[in-house]
Formats: structure tokens, C-alpha cells, sequence
């Protein structure tokens, strides 16, 4: 991620209105090349209506934005010949094959004739559709054409690849090879990933920054470590004892007034919990040893983005 060249979105105020609906309220946000940027919230947060904005598909109802230098709502058909974009229900023609749909996107999207063989022989392969690239898409299973879309989207090598849930229905090895080639399109510098994701998990593992979103405005924004360090107050603790001492555990963390959300997770003998402040570690230890707790292994762990998100969800139901 380059912060030294010029930004490749920058929003100042945009807004978008439907009727008495503000479906995106005074968005300011700048994402640089090489960037992967996660945007999250929850459904109807206006997630899909600020990439149609940046793709120049609905005009802001005030404010504005400069995509890859270009006005979104004045340049957007010269500006969607560079941006790649998964949208959230892609339309694929079933009649057609794979290939077929690759090489008539091939030709709308001006990709020389002499590459277009290459590209698409390599995409169906990088998306394991090489087999059955040449049957029909209604024969496909929805993970193969969600493979399929954003296959496509990456046919004419975009700099800005929009991606709206691009891992909803794919299988744990699909989601792997996907999650690869977004980190690959951002590590080859000046490609930069718009990622609309409702995996917290997805985001923390993928993104350079975060931005969440709430009825319209960007509620936080920072890389997931800022966001926990900023958001979210308390400490989480993993524990390991003996297997045969784990109740004896459970209840003298019970006993501990400051130790909160006692879990096992598995059917390890790891407890975890959490804490408001990091000075209670060393009374916590003390407790244990006290009640003759084996203790093997005891981690702070940093806060996660689901930690964040619902830190930032209680907060707005607290008022
Ligand atoms: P999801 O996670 O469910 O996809 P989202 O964050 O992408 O949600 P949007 O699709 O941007 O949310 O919708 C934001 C709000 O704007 C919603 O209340 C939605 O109903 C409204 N909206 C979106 N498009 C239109 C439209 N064309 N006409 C009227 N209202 C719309």
C-alpha cells in the first residue's frame, strides 16, 4: 500500500438520497493503491449503494468523488473500463458457457484479441472451472458462479477491483484461493481491493483498514489492530490447565469478580475469558495459584474485529 502517490478514491460529503432515505450520509474517505479496504455493515448500511456511487452507476444526491482521478458521476463508462466489480448478485447469461462469457466480457472490455485466449484459459484455471469451461452456466453450482463472476471481473486486469461479498457460497478451499488472489491483486502494488464483506473474519484477515459503516456514515475507521486498541475496552485471556482440573478452573474463575464470558471452547483443556484491564493479570494468577489451579499457559490476545464491531454495536444500543 502506497500512501506517497495520489489516493485512488477520495469522497468528500457524499450522499446519496432515495426519497426521504439517506442510503449514504457525508461519506469522507480516501483509500490508496495497493489498499485493501474492508467495508463492513450490517444489511441496508449502504455498502452496495457506495460502490454503485464510485462506479458511476447512481449520482450522489450532494457531495463528491474522484476514482482513479475520474469524476464517478460525469466519467463513469470511462471509469468502469478500470474497475473490476462483483456485485452482491452477479448476472451471468446460464445459456452461455464459461468461456463464452469470458471472451464476449473479453471483447466489451477492449482486452487485445491476441491475449484474450491466454486470459481466459488462465482464469478458468486459477478458478477451477478449466473442466467444465465449456458447459453451459445453468449446469453450475452457485459457488462455480460466483467463481465464474469474479473470474470476470478480473478479466481486463482492473486497478480498482470492487468485491461485494465475494466468498458468500464457496467451499473452505474456493474461499482460500479467493482470499490468495485478492492479497496477490493488492501485493502487485498498485492494484487496491473495495471488499463489502459481513465476514469480520474475512476483514481482519485481508484488509489494510476497515471502514464500518452505519446507516450511511462511517461510524470507525482504521486498520483492525486501531480499531481494537481505540474501541474496545477489556482484555481477553486464553488459559490452558490440566484436563482433569477444568471444573475446579471454571469455578474458582467464577469465584473471580473481574473475570467475565468464561468459555471452553473445545474440548481442550483451554478456558478462555476476559478482563477489563490488563492489571488484573497478575491477580487473576494469584487466584488461581491460590485454589491450586494448574496453570501450562495463560495469553493476553489482541482484540478481534468482531470484538470491535459489536463493541461499536452496543454502543449504538446504549444510545
Ligand atoms: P446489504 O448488506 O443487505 O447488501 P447494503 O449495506 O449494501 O446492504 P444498500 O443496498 O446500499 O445496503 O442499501 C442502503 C439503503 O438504501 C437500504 O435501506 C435500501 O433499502 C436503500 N436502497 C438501496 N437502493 C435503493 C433504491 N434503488 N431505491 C430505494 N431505496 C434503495
Amino acid at each position: 500500500m502506497s500512501k506517497t502517490t495520489a489516493p485512488v478514491i477520495v469522497t468528500e460529503g457524499l450522499t446519496r438520497r432515495f426519497g426521504e432515505l439517506t442510503a449514504v450520509d457525508s461519506l469522507n474517505l480516501t483509500v490508496y493503491p495497493g489498499e485493501v479496504l474492508g467495508f463492513l455493515g450490517h444489511n441496508g448500511a449502504g455498502k452496495t449503494t457506495t460502490v454503485r456511487l464510485l462506479n458511476g452507476v447512481l449520482t450522489p444526491s450532494a457531495g463528491q468523488a474522484r476514482v482513479l482521478g475520474l469524476d464517478p458521476a460525469t466519467a463513469g463508462a470511462m471509469l468502469r473500463r478500470r474497475t473490476g466489480v462483483l456485485t452482491e448478485t452477479p448476472s451471468l447469461d446460464e445459456r452461455l458457457t464459461a468461456r463464452e462469457q469470458l471472451q464476449i466480457y473479453a471483447d466489451l472490455y477492449d482486452v487485445p484479441p491476441q491475449l484474450v485466449r491466454t486470459r481466459v484459459d488462465e482464469l478458468l484455471e486459477i478458478f477451477q472451472l478449466a473442466e467444465r469451461g465449456d458447459d453451459r452456466v445453468s449446469t453450475y453450482s452457485r459457488g462455480m458462479k460466483q467463481r465464474l463472476a469474479l473470474a470476470r471481473a478480473l478479466l481486463h486486469r482492473p486497478e480498482l477491483l470492487f468485491l461485494d461479498e465475494p466468498t458468500s457460497g464457496l467451499d473452505p478451499v474456493s474461499v482460500r484461493q479467493v482470499h490468495t488472489l485478492i492479497r496477490e491483486q493488492s501485493r502487485s502494488g498498485n492494484h487496491t481491493v473495495f471488499l463489502c464483506t459481513h465476514n469480520l473474519e474475512e476483514a481482519q484477515r485481508l484488509c489494510h483498514r476497515v471502514a464500518v459503516l452505519e446507516r450511511g456514515r462511517i461510524v470507525a475507521l482504521g486498520t483492525p489492530a486501531e480499531l481494537g486498541r481505540n474501541l474496545w475496552k477489556g482484555v481477553r485471556i486464553e488459559m490452558e490447565t490440566a484436563p482433569e482440573a477444568v471444573a475446579s478452573a471454571c469455578m474458582a474463575l467464577q469465584q473471580f469478580s473481574p473475570a467475565r464470558d468464561v468459555t471452553q471452547p473445545n474440548e481442550r483443556p483451554i478456558l478462555r475469558l476476559t478482563l477489563s484491564d490488563r492489571e488484573e493479570i497478575p491477580q487473576l494468577v494469584a487466584h488461581l495459584t491460590a485454589a491450586k489451579i494448574p496453570l501450562y499457559r495463560l495469553m493476553p490476545q489482541e482484540p478481534t474485529l468482531e470484538d470491535v464491531y459489536f463493541a461499536l454495536h452496543e454502543r449504538k444500543e446504549k444510545g
